[in-house]
């Protein structure tokens, strides 16, 4: 029996959490799902890796080894990639230009923009330095869908913050005006996973979401925090830790909309169940100065 290189992987990804070892994603390459497969290429300009981090932690709809093996073809993601230098921008490249007007352009980090542009490179094409705003004005032209992931893509968030040295902008402040489809903002510093993957397979599966006044699809981004809030009706408390309303305490969860509540990190928790206000994370005017509560 022949064995692909797909069979290969999926027993890998298999054998790995049979035996329940940390599997090691930058042992894989780009390309792990078939050619076939809805092609997204995921790039990351100011921002932490933190929403990367928080997409692959995904337990609901599905787990990131389903998602990657089985639902979409990652093509360049710079943190789970195995290539590295010119090999990876040629990846990205050749990815965009060979299934230009198909791919999703997933874009973390907020975007150093103008004559600070060079504050932020993602590599060399050609031998010249790709600016992560190059490489979004690029990219984000060919894709079909643009999707801002987390805050600091969606509003600018911290890497945008006064006084902003680098003149971080958002991804729709860019390339708004020049995409297929509308940019479709997931704020949340990082983005909640299930909302990250969600949004990818619906995009593939039934297209774009109906959008707000904000660019966030509105079956995700339609309430506050406060609504859900398990401490709404409570009596106020005067610090983190105690258990009551925080309101008093600069709780930002009636002007927050998201659905931490709901849609919970690893289908267990999120700030108020853990004795701490909203503060606004998924805010355009994130972070408040000061991030006092
Ligand atoms: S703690 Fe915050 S989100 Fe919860 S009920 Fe009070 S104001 Fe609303
Ligand atoms: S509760 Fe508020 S601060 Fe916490 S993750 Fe949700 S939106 Fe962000």
């Amino acid at each position: 029996m022949k064995i692909t290189r797909r069979d290969f992987l999926k027993w890998t990804v298999a054998a790995a959490a049979a035996l329940k070892v940390n599997l090691d994603m930058d042992k894989f390459n780009t390309v792990l799902a078939n050619d076939t497969d809805p092609p997204v290429i995921w790039i990351q300009g100011a921002g932490c890796t933190g929403c990367t981090i928080s997409t692959l932690n995904v337990t609901s709809p599905t787990t990131i080894d389903n998602v990657l093996l089985n639902k979409i073809s990652m093509k360049y993601n710079s943190t789970i990639m195995t290539a590295a230098g010119e090999t990876a921008i040629q990846a990205l490249e050749d990815a965009a230009n060979n299934y230009s007007g198909q791919f999703v352009l997933v874009v973390e980090g907020a975007i150093p923009s103008g004559t600070k542009k060079n504050y932020c490179t993602i590599g060399k094409l050609n031998g010249a330095e790709l600016s992560m705003e190059d490489a979004l004005l690029r990219y984000g032209t060919k894709a079909k869908y643009v999707v801002a992931a987390g805050t600091c893509a969606a509003f600018g968030g911290i890497a945008a913050a006064a006084p902003n040295e680098a003149n971080c902008t958002t991804v729709k402040n860019l390339i708004g005006t020049k995409t297929a489809n509308p940019v479709i903002n997931l704020p949340g510093c990082p983005v909640i996973p299930k909302v990250m993957i969600d949004t990818l397979l619906n995009l593939f599966l039934v297209g774009m979401p109906s959008l707000d006044s904000l660019s966030r699809p509105r079956n995700l981004y339609g309430d506050n925090i406060h609504n859900a809030c398990e401490r709404k009706g409570k009596a106020n408390v005067n610090k983190p830790g105690d258990f009551g309303c925080y309101k008093g305490v600069g709780c930002k969860g009636q002007s927050c909309k998201n659905s931490c509540a709901v849609n919970k990190w690893n289908d267990q928790s999120y700030c108020l169940l853990v004795n701490y206000p909203c503060i606004g994370c998924s805010n355009p005017d994130f972070p408040t100065n000061p991030l006092a509560y």
